[in-house]
């Protein structure tokens, strides 16, 4: 038997290899565009044919490159950004992994004219299949010119696999959208088919968000504006009545790096808390601004997911600083600005950044602290009760951190349950919940549900306690096989780009377990011929689309099996949101069904679904400091 195994020739590794860089046209879009960032370019111009399919081309007036630096851009892992893996932890650029040149070289037709600063000749290179076809000095203005044509012109499946010009080029504006935003400080322009669709005079953050999301923002931006020792938040936010149905308008860029994370959004969202209906989406563009040494950029390939040091402090901020924002504009209710003194305290804030602070940073030191502090802070049952512990204190008794356990609204944060005298709620410990069949319910900000208990009173949050009911249904009936399917009259169709599409069809066959009815069609169609029988009918393809988003936003944090991730999900999509007025039987029917839960007292992305505020802590609360009387 002759052996079987052989290397692949270069040209073939690296367009496989560009398959994770380099996806479509607006991929090029953002590699090219964050070249000429990092070069130090100040005026940066974009030219687009066909929807980036027959050229994408990048011109900018930065360092520019020598001849041979122009010749070895195009080799694989090669960078000037960074030489050993420290620097990784230093990182100021946007690139650093020297592949994006290199993926475009092997997947399209190249053409590079570039020039030094101060040089009188420049370099013109042609690259095709991952080979230099011509080389020699030209005579072009300083800075680079990069032309990229004809993507995928030697991988004919994956040309295949383009969406629409329509679909294709929203995705090249939004890349533009994301670069330009964070970089207000240079000039951008977009052509697309020799129209000029951008031109984004130099200007500040305000200028450039109103230049691109348009000036009807003017007068509804709130400035947010935290410095702290360890990272600093600035940018706008949106006043409540920007929010629009959609999440196109909200941007998060973490050291001027777009980034996708569905848990500072969440941090952002909450911020906002009953300020807005549901599902409205507001408006921000948000920079968060750390040491390098506090993320892991190099956990994705094209870099939108980031990984954190410690993600809850940035959570804190994050949600600190937006609800300060929206409060000092008296947009947000006052109760929520008196929260802000506790996280003023901080050392970590209080104190200015100076040289030795930095320097402790870096050794870690003020980073516990100040985590240990932080997690002091948030262990304060959540919601909008955190701050009622405040009130409890009597003058001049000390702010004990460190005691308790968690209020966060992920699982990750295990810490014990201890209940110290300071805590006015106490989450139940026990995993029984017991509720009497004509309890009379009153709900609290349409987002909670109070009623008396034996020993005091119970607040749920309803949303938590609907999604723990819909997961325990679900994953009952998905374990039995007993789904039930009811026919759709008029089947939908589901259509998806190839990213989603991949993503759906990993969830189909769990989704056929819990009642739905799937068939492909195509590579990135599928008919939703039937959906579970207690689902009202309807409303299927948002269902979908909902349970594809949440399960794409999924924290990827929580460890979890697919399917588990899939019943998390859909219970979160299907479940009533906060912010839902609801009738005292629906309240009856949601207490009394979470009774019935194996777990009542936690969500299944991990949260508490009740606290119980006993008659000890109704006294305490109250100021009553002597027990016995009226039986308290
Ligand atoms: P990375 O950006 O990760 O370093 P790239 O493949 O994008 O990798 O680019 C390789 C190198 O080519 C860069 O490190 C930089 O030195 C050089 N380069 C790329 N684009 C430009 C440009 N527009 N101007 C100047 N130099 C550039
Ligand atoms: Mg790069």
């Amino acid at each position: 038997m002759p052996d079987i195994i052989h290397l692949l020739p270069d040209n073939i590794a690296n367009q496989i290899a560009a398959g994770e860089v380099i996806q479509r046209p607006a991929s090029a879009v953002k590699e090219l565009l964050e070249n000429a960032v990092d070069a130090g370019a100040s005026r940066i111009k974009l030219i687009i044919q066909d929807a980036g399919k027959s050229l994408v081309q990048v011109i900018d007036d930065g360092k520019g490159m020598s001849e041979t630096d122009a010749r070895m851009c195009f080799e694989r892992h090669a960078t000037s950004k960074i030489s050993g893996i420290d620097d990784l932890f230093r990182i100021r650029t946007m690139g650093f992994r020297g592949e994006a040149l290199a993926s475009i070289a092997a997947v399209a037709q190249v053409e590079l004219k570039t020039k030094r600063t101060g040089d009188t000749l420049g370099t013109y290179i042609e690259v095709e299949n991952s080979a230099v076809k011509k080389q020699e000095p030209c005579s072009c203005p300083e800075g680079t010119n990069f032309s990229m044509k004809n993507l995928f012109f030697n991988i004919p499946a994956r040309r295949n696999f383009l969406k629409s010009n329509a679909s294709e080029m929203r995705h090249i504006v939004d890349e533009f959208i994301r670069v330009a935003l964070a970089f207000p400080e240079i000039f951008f322009s977009l052509t697309s088919n020799g129209e000029e669709i951008f031109h984004l005079e130099k200007g500040t953050v305000k200028h450039r968000i109103l230049q691109i999301l348009g000036n009807n923002y003017a007068s509804r931006l709130v400035q947010v504006v935290e410095k702290t020792d360890y990272l600093d938040i600035s940018g706008f936010a949106g006043k409540p009545e920007t929010g629009k149905k959609t999440r196109g308008d909200q941007f998060l860029f973490v050291n001027n790096r777009y980034i996708r994370s569905a848990y500072l959004n969440h941090a952002i969202m909450n911020a906002y808390q009953d300020m807005l209906p549901d599902g409205s989406f507001p408006m921000f563009v948000l920079f968060i601004d750390l040491d390098p040494s506090q993320v892991d950029i190099n956990v994705h390939p094209t870099k939108q997911e980031i990984k954190f040091e410690d993600e809850k402090i940035i959570y804190a901020f994050v949600n600190a600083a937006v609800k300060h924002a929206l409060a000092q504009s008296s947009i947000a209710p006052s109760l929520d600005f008196d929260l802000d003194p506790a996280i003023q305290q901080l050392d970590a804030v209080s104190k200015p950044f100076t040289e030795a602070r930095i320097n402790e940073a870096a050794a870690g030191n003020l980073f516990k602290t100040f985590t240990q502090k932080y997690q002091a802070h948030r262990v304060e049952p959540g919601g909008n009760f955190r701050d009622l512990q405040h009130f409890v204190l009597k003058p001049g008794e000390p702010y004990q951190p460190g005691l308790g356990s968690d209020g966060g609204q992920y699982p990750d944060d295990t810490h014990s349950n201890t209940i110290s005298d300071n805590y006015l709620f106490a989450k139940k410990a026990s995993s029984r919940l017991s509720v009497h069949d004509n309890v009379q319910p009153i709900q609290v900000l349409n987002s909670y549900i109070l009623f008396a208990s034996d020993d005091g009173f119970i607040i749920a949050d309803q949303q938590a306690a609907h999604e723990r009911i819909i997961f325990e249904q679900i994953s009952a009936t998905s374990s039995s096989g007993t789904a039930v399917t009811q026919q759709l009259l008029f089947p939908a169709t589901l259509e998806f780009n190839p990213a989603d599409a991949a993503i759906f069809s990993e969830i189909t066959v769990d989704l056929l377990g819990l009642g739905y009815k799937i068939e492909p069609f195509g590579k990135m169609t599928f008919i939703l011929q039937g959906i579970p029988a207690d689902l009202p009918a309807g409303q299927e393809n948002t269902m979908i689309e909902n349970i594809l988003e949440q399960y794409k936003n999924f924290n990827p944090e929580i460890k979890c099996t697919k399917r588990e991730k899939l019943l998390r999900t859909i219970a979160t999509a299907r479940s009533i949101k906060s912010g839902t007025p609801l009738e005292i039987s629906e309240m009856q029917g949601l207490l009394i069904s979470l009774a019935k839960c194996q777990n009542p007292g936690t969500s299944p992305a991990g949260q508490a679904i009740y606290a119980e505020c006993n008659a000890g802590m109704i006294a305490r609360l109250l100021g009553i400091r002597k027990s016995g009387t009226n039986g308290l």
